[in-house]
């Protein structure tokens, strides 16, 4: 299970001067080449879901095939929620899977982001997940051009960044010192100066977002200055898009596969060079090593209960729970089964699958927990069994 805790690995690449790439995954071409890319370099890697990208249910569809792309893969991987705006879309993915969620409330005047993000801090670290923070303001929507998006852009200060990070307790921030999202007009002019000091003011690793376009000597600097988290989609999505023009001018005519066909590889070719570019080839085993692994948790309650008790009753009284629960943050997904020996030991199991281990405290200490259990379950109950048990 490579799936690592996203603070470790960009801990990792903050004390040996690189970048972890976080690269934006919006369909299963972008997953495979981006994760072919990380292998192939033997790479730690972010895949990173950014929530203006999603409407409907695709967040959704799309995150068991990114959870199972990391679990399946022989380099680190950390699942980010990029420009998630309050704490339910964190909720949210938490419970999705990811492990990793940044808080974009940058807009808000100061202490309006500083308020929210502490907010979605503490319940994010209480589940275990990394949070980032952003501080300034970087315009724009990644993939899009950034005229079309034409926020002022704020830089961030030294001495906000220094206050921001001590209060809120983020584990990265995001900062705005030149780039925009999606794609610039004319060369970005980078504040070097102003990464340097926002470096020095404070503790936590720094990230840049909306990275197109730099030059190789920018990104080298950029690192060089601090940045050890690199956010990356419209490189990609750009690389993509000529690949399927290419497609069409060869074959105008040609069905939707043949237009996607080679989308995987240019993917996979972006991604292998900025990885290099960046200085995270080769790394993938000493953030193995050095990286606490992410494991999900399960909260298990095998119970009977007496023969005056219908099913009826017990599967109306699971259902109201299934509900309620499924509410507190950090938990994934509430199974409920029944034996299939009538005389087995116990008849009835109540599962929680839970983003962590420490999951299960948040879970156990939530009122709607101690509600369900104390005035529905209990009361009902002849015998039970707990069990708390880490995914291996
Ligand atoms: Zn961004």
């Amino acid at each position: 299970m490579p799936l690592v805790h996203l603070s470790d690995m960009i801990g990792h690449a903050s004390r040996h001067n690189y970048a972890v790439g976080a690269f934006g995954v919006n369909n299963l071409h972008f997953l495979e080449g981006i994760m072919q890319a990380a292998e192939n370099r033997r790479a730690p890697v972010v895949l990173n879901l950014i929530a203006p990208h999603f409407e409907n249910q695709t967040f959704d569809i799309l995150m068991p095939a990114v959870t199972s792309a990391a679990q399946c893969a022989t380099v680190p991987v950390a699942i980010n929620f990029d420009h998630g705006t309050d704490i339910a879309s964190a909720e949210r993915a938490i419970r999705a899977g990811c492990n990793g969620v940044m808080v974009d409330t940058s807009a808000l005047p100061f202490s309006d982001n500083l308020w929210q993000t502490r907010d979605i801090v503490a319940m994010a670290h209480a589940c275990g997940v990394t949070v980032e923070g952003e501080l300034g303001y970087v315009p724009g929507i990644e993939g899009e051009n950034a005229r079309n998006h034409p926020g002022e852009l704020a830089y961030t200060s030294a001495a906000e960044a220094a206050g921001f990070v001590e209060r809120t307790q983020v584990d990265c921030l995001a900062v705005s010192i030149g780039t925009v999202h999606g794609r610039m007009k004319g060369s970005p002019k980078l504040d070097f100066a102003r990464l340097a000091k926002i470096r020095e003011a404070t503790s936590v690793p720094l990230v840049i977002h909306g990275g197109t376009g730099l030059t190789d000597d920018q990104f080298r600097r950029l690192i060089a200055n601090g940045i050890a988290k690199i956010n990356d989609y419209t490189a990609l999505s750009d690389a993509a898009n000529r690949c399927i023009r290419e497609n069409v001018s060869a074959d105008p005519k040609g069905g939707h596969s043949g237009l996607l066909a080679g989308v995987r590889d240019v993917v996979r070719n972006e991604v292998e060079r900025c990885i290099h570019l960046w200085g995270c080839s080769g790394r993938a085993a000493e953030v193995l090593a050095q990286c606490r692994p992410w494991h999900g948790a399960e909260h298990v309650v095998l119970f009977n209960v007496p023969a005056t008790i219908s099913e009826n009753e017990i599967s109306s009284i699971l259902r109201e729970g299934k509900k309620s629960l499924q509410a507190i943050p950090g938990v994934r997904n509430i199974s409920t089964s029944r034996s299939i020996q009538p005389d087995g030991e116990y008849r009835y199991c109540l599962s929680i699958s839970l983003a962590s281990k420490s999951a299960i405290e948040v879970f156990q200490d939530h009122p709607a927990q101690q509600r369900f259990e104390n005035s529905d379950l209990w009361p009902r109950v002849t015998e039970h069994l707990t069990l708390d048990l880490e995914e291996s």
